[in-house]
């Protein structure tokens, strides 16, 4: 594929500041999901090759974390820079191996970058502190020091953002990271490490390493070296992940599957909460774990909703993410697509209703039309299971309780968003929701100044804001008696 910067377009790993093939010489075609075509190939790294970059990362580190923070941001700064300076060829790269349209792979880059910035800027406000000593004759601090080397397992749904997510805090704090892309992208993570070599990080502190998750999940869970994983994926994933690093007792942030409920009351602004369903449900075609997957209407105004969110889907342009209006791009694979299928199926033939869609798209491959479902109940598996895909079940509800009870049955707990314009519920339901983030009155509530995480299930630590570096800061609790 062509790029303005060619160089930006790795098929090596990178390992220790330089690009490496698989010893074995294995590697794995990258697939553009929108028209089957192979755009690259990345190599299977070796487990050998995976024990060499924890080595590097170990070495790397040791002096990473003796420079100053204001000397590891500015080369953080530096690194976000070249992001942006390079947005449409890191776009064109995110397009071609995920599918999203190429107005929304450019936000990625910038959402993407700002966690860079972001975690540059607090790198400078990792503060101790000095507490009241219990004896006269001594004094007692705390440190805040880097974990170490950290791993990070990433999804292909957000090829960049989640890189800079978990990179951004761990190089901030000190720390070395060793990134694991998803197979299915990549080269946005390889560009990246790239851009991060552009910028004067130096070698080891950030290695890209590609092919056999299994294999390499493996090597890095079992390392007592690393002393930190970050995952983002689905909670199956990371349950193996989790006991995978249980003999090493890692410390972990997971991300892991949601459930979104989105609850609109009768009293809401009907215009206000289709926009924030359209924004919510159908970003990335439905593939991101804060999506709305399940769509909670009350009764009185539920008939209104349905009319105005079948019009606004039917809106919806399906296509090739690099065609101008095309707003939803293709599924990430057939197997996103066969679970789509699965449950608008499922919903069917329990007595739930097509309001619009519900087929693959005449476009072929994995594009899919965009979908309304009505009347869907708790007994359908849209209640249950992330959907992953354009497809918005709705249900009714009587009351307030209703609608909590029923947002809080799983055991899901990432984001979820309520409508209304009750002063009361907007605080009285968001405090009896069991979610790690809730939008209230809005579909979008992600950004590199708020923790992001989920609880329950849904995975543990908090990406993003001032709590984001405590995920990669030790504790040093120091006793002095005084001579
Ligand atoms: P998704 O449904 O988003 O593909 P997965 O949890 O399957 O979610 O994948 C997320 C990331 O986890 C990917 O980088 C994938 O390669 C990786 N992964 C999948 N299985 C394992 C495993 N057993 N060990 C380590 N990483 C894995």
């Amino acid at each position: 594929m062509q790029l303005k910067h060619q160089s930006l377009l790795r098929q090596q790993c990178l390992i220790n500041g330089e690009w490496y093939d698989s010893e074995n010489g294995e590697f794995d075609n990258v697939i553009n999901p929108a028209n089957g075509e192979v755009i690259g190939h990345v190599p299977q790294i070796t487990t050998a090759q995976t024990a060499q970059a924890i080595v590097y990362a170990e070495q790397a580190q040791r002096g990473w974390k003796d420079k100053t923070a204001k000397q590891r941001a500015a080369l953080m700064q530096k690194w976000a820079q070249l992001m942006l300076e390079h947005a449409d060829d890191l776009a064109a790269l995110l397009t071609a191996e995920q599918g999203k349209p190429l107005a929304e792979a450019r936000g990625e880059i910038v959402y993407a970058a700002s966690f860079i910035e972001w975690f540059a800027e607090e790198a400078k406000r990792v503060e101790g502190s000095v507490l009241a000593p219990v004896q006269a004759s001594q004094r007692m601090l705390v440190l805040k020091q880097p974990i170490g080397v950290c791993a990070a397992i990433t999804p292909w749904n957000f090829p960049a953002a989640m890189i800079t997510r978990k990179a951004a805090p761990a190089l901030a704090a000190g720390c070395a990271m060793i990134v694991k892309p998803a197979e299915q992208t990549p080269l946005s993570a390889l560009a990246l490490g790239q851009l991060a070599m552009e910028a004067g990080i130096p070698a080891g502190v950030l290695q890209v390493i590609t092919g056999s998750a299994q294999a390499t999940g493996k090597v890095l869970c079992d390392s007592p070296v690393v002393r930190k994983l970050s995952f983002t994926g689905s909670t199956e994933v990371g349950r193996i992940l989790m006991a995978q690093s249980a003999p090493t007792v890692k410390k972990l942030s997971l991300e892991l599957g949601g459930n979104a409920p989105f609850i609109v009351f009768d009293d809401a602004n009907l215009e206000r909460a289709v926009a924030g369903i359209m924004a919510s449900k159908f970003r990335n075609s439905g593939q991101t774990c804060v999506c709305a997957n399940r769509i909670y209407v009350q009764q009185g105004i539920y008939p209104a909703l349905i009319a105005r969110l079948v019009d606004e889907v039917e809106k919806l342009n399906v296509g090739e993410g690099t065609q101008t209006g095309i707003t939803q791009g293709p599924l990430i694979d057939q197997a996103a697509v066969s679970k789509v299928q699965e449950h608008i199926e499922d919903a069917l033939s329990q007595g739930a209703t097509l309001l619009t869609g519900g087929q693959p798209h005449a476009l072929g491959g994995t594009f899919f039309q965009p979908t309304v479902i009505g009347n869907v109940t708790s007994a359908m598996k849209f209640a249950r299971e992330e959907t992953f895909g354009p497809v918005a079940p709705v249900f009714s509800f009587t009351d307030e309780a209703q609608a909590v009870a029923m947002a809080n049955d799983t055991e899901f707990g990432l984001a979820a968003y309520i409508f209304t314009r009750d002063a009361a519920r907007q605080w009285c339901v968001p405090e009896a929701l069991e979610y790690g983030m809730v939008g209230i009155n809005t579909g979008l509530i992600s950004n590199e100044v708020a923790p992001f995480g989920g609880i329950k299930q849904s995975g543990q630590g908090r990406e993003g804001s001032r709590h984001g570096m405590d995920d990669y800061l030790e504790m040093k609790y120091l006793c002095i008696e005084l001579g």
